[in-house]
């Protein structure tokens, strides 16, 4: 067998995706690889396929017991012996597991990280051929991440200490430059082939709104997207208890996560997400990590996150199968000053020493601004993020909301101008909201007390709403016409740029949203969506329900099996079945996810169910004519 041939025989594909054959054929070669791909994009697929085409057994590190646990059941679900080794198992199962694998059972067995080094492990690993050890979560070696592991340090002694050096592949999603070093030096990775294979997440649609009415927004886009799984990211647990009650209330299936509810409970709250029996989870950022669920279709952010780094891999949990999915931020406020308040607070700091603990709050300041930004950007939402991480998009994707909704250019020049003079006579010393209620002549205390109605800028520009004030000082802090200082009194200062506007004549122009009789919401209209199905634009109602037919036959199979749905068959493979309609084992071959071992297993049921569906719509045509 080649490798085109075990994708499609026991995972059901008909090619690899980028980056993938590349680092398959490396290691084939005997070279070790390092890949750095984004969620959802396959990395699994790299170590597992080579695995199978290799003499030895591949050792698989990976970091969380529930990623291990998912991988070998869609492993086994494909016909593939494999298991897993870590504290999950009693020792009789463990010692069980090991005399299988002397055996040589099972081409690929995960181990916890923590296992390496173990008598019994060595013992095992020393008189076995081992042909490759795959490191996934590589970043957990490295404490520049978030997610450092000191158990991931004990890989290269672990592979020092094997007969013969086996390949060593390494996979993460995390691209900086820190984080890469540390896993090549770490890891004592050999002139590694590295693949990176870029930022972007074509599949997920990208939204920001303001709304007033925060859980409004979210109820609506929750009955929207009705029967679809999805995560809603809240920032205190007291936020995640009170949108959880609230969904409850309205009659959705929901569960919650965060880290003041007891281990147990966070475990079974999970699996019920997983196994698709909530299908809506609400929790902190503590949610997330080794949930490998490939059909979340949607991820909410009901508060602005700290930065684009945690906004990126949160929102990178939607669609792993590569089918469509929607990203929301519902942006407020008061998300800002939340944030503000964990920076200025944050207890991870307290150990560093003044200068550091400075520096470090200096650089999250600077990331939450950058964060803010994004939610106030009129550019391409897709491009903003991929610049943020160093990579240049193009300034229209077409598929986020401000690329797909109407601006129209505007001068703002005037507009401009007058903050500008504001910020200048008062001698840049105040924050922006001073600055905006100045120019607009607003008569707070605050406004008194800085003796700010004294200016000669003072009501400047009475006639103009505060909001769209509010828009052009963003747009001017975002195009750097002005500065925000990153010390906690965040004070607007003038730039180079400003000069030019201020005493040679340049105008400034702003994308602005065409005035709609709801004035104010950031993102209008646009972007609504009743698609309940994802990738299914063209399903008649017919189809849909023949995927509510064929979910419900995957939930079936999935109970008697126990694995989560996903496992049997993802949405993009369920979503392709309906598409064909095969009615033979050939071609339900043909469809995308199905493998020899699935069409054994469950062909069979799958082609009942779609020819029951498909006798059911001749009989509804007869009936019509
Ligand atoms: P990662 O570890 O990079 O986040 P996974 O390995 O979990 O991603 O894969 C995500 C999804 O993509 C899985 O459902 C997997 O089956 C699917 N997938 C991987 N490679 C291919 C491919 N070549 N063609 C189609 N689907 C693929
Ligand atoms: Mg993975
Ligand atoms: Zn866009």
């Amino acid at each position: 067998m080649d490798k085109v041939q075990v994708l499609k025989q026991y995972f059901g594909y008909d090619s690899f995706r980028q980056g993938q054959a590349e680092l398959i054929d490396h290691i084939l070669s005997g070279g070790d690889v390092l890949g750095i791909m984004p969620t959802g994009s396959g990395k699994s697929l790299c170590f597992q396929v080579p695995a199978l085409l290799m003499k030895g057994i591949t050792l698989v590190i990976s970091p969380l017991i529930s990623l291990m646990k998912d991988q070998v059941s869609a492993l086994n679900q494909a016909g593939i012996h494999a298991a897993y080794l870590n504290s999950s198992l009693t020792a009789a199962q463990y010692n069980k597991a090991l005399a299988f694998a002397r055996e040589g059972r099972y081409p690929i067995i995960y181990v916890a990280p923590e296992r390496l080094l173990t008598d019994e492990f060595l013992n095992f690993a020393l008189h076995t051929e081992i042909s490759m050890v795959a490191v996934d979560e590589a970043h957990c070696v490295s404490q520049w991440g978030q997610d450092f592991r000191p158990s991931y340090l004990k890989i290269a002694q672990f592979i020092q200490r094997l007969p013969k050096r086996p390949v060593v592949s390494a996979f993460t999603a995390t691209a900086t430059k820190e984080v890469r070093e540390d896993i090549v030096d770490i890891l004592m990775l050999r002139q590694p082939m590295v693949v990176t294979t870029g930022y972007d997440r074509p599949n997920l649609y990208l939204e920001v709104q303001s709304p007033k009415d925060k859980y409004g927004a979210l109820k609506d886009y929750v009955k929207a997207h009705e029967g679809q799984c999805g995560i809603v990211y809240c920032l205190t647990r007291k936020l995640v208890e009170e949108v959880c009650q609230k969904l409850i209330q309205d009659g959705y299936s929901v569960t919650r996560y965060h880290a003041g509810l007891s281990d147990q409970e966070r475990r079974k709250n999970q699996d019920d997400f997983i196994y698709d029996r909530a299908m809506i989870m609400v929790a902190t950022n503590a949610f997330g990590m080794g949930i490998d669920k490939s059909n979340v279709r949607y991820v909410v952010h009901y508060n602005m996150p700290k930065n684009l780094e945690s906004y990126f891999q949160e929102i990178g949990r939607a669609g792993r199968d590569g089918e469509p999915a929607d990203c929301l931020l519902l942006y407020g406020g008061q998300d800002v000053v939340t944030n503000q308040f964990f920076i200025d607070h944050n207890q991870d700091n307290e150990a560093l020493d003044p200068l550091t603990r400075q520096l470090v709050m200096e650089r999250d300041r600077e990331r939450l601004k950058k964060m803010t930004f994004y939610c106030f950007t009129h550019d391409c939402l897709r491009d903003y993020i991929l610049r943020y991480f160093g990579e240049y998009g193009s300034n229209y994707c077409g598929k986020c909301a401000n690329c797909l909704s109407q601006f129209e250019e505007t001068d703002v020049t005037e507009i401009a101008k007058g903050l500008m003079e504001c910020v200048e006579s008062s001698r840049q010393r105040y924050g922006a909201s001073v600055i905006v209620d100045t120019v607009h002549g607003a008569n707070t205390i605050k406004i008194r007390n800085y003796r700010m109605d004294q200016n000669p800028f003072y009501g400047c520009l009475s006639e103009t709403p505060v909001y769209k004030l509010r828009q052009v000082m963003n747009h001017l802090l975002l195009q750097e016409y002005l500065w925000v200082t990153n010390d906690e009194y965040a004070i607007v200062k003038l730039t180079k740029k400003s000069a030019e506007v201020l005493s040679e004549g340049g105008r400034v122009i702003m994308k602005m949203a065409k005035e709609m009789p709801r004035s104010g919401k950031a993102s209008g209209e646009k972007g609504k969506k009743s698609r309940k199905i994802p990738g299914t634009e063209a399903f008649s109602p017919k189809e849909e329900s023949l995927f509510e037919a064929l979910r419900n036959l995957r939930m079936e199979i999935a109970r008697e099996e126990k694995v989560p749905p996903y496992i049997v068959f993802s949405d993009k493979t369920l979503t392709h079945m309906c598409i064909l309609k095969p009615k033979t084992r050939e071609e339900m071959l043909s469809v995308s996810g199905v493998g020899e071992f699935k069409v054994e297993k469950y062909g069979e049921r799958f082609l009942e169910a779609i020819k029951k569906f498909e006798e059911g719509k001749e009989h509804d045509e007869t009936e019509k004519v």
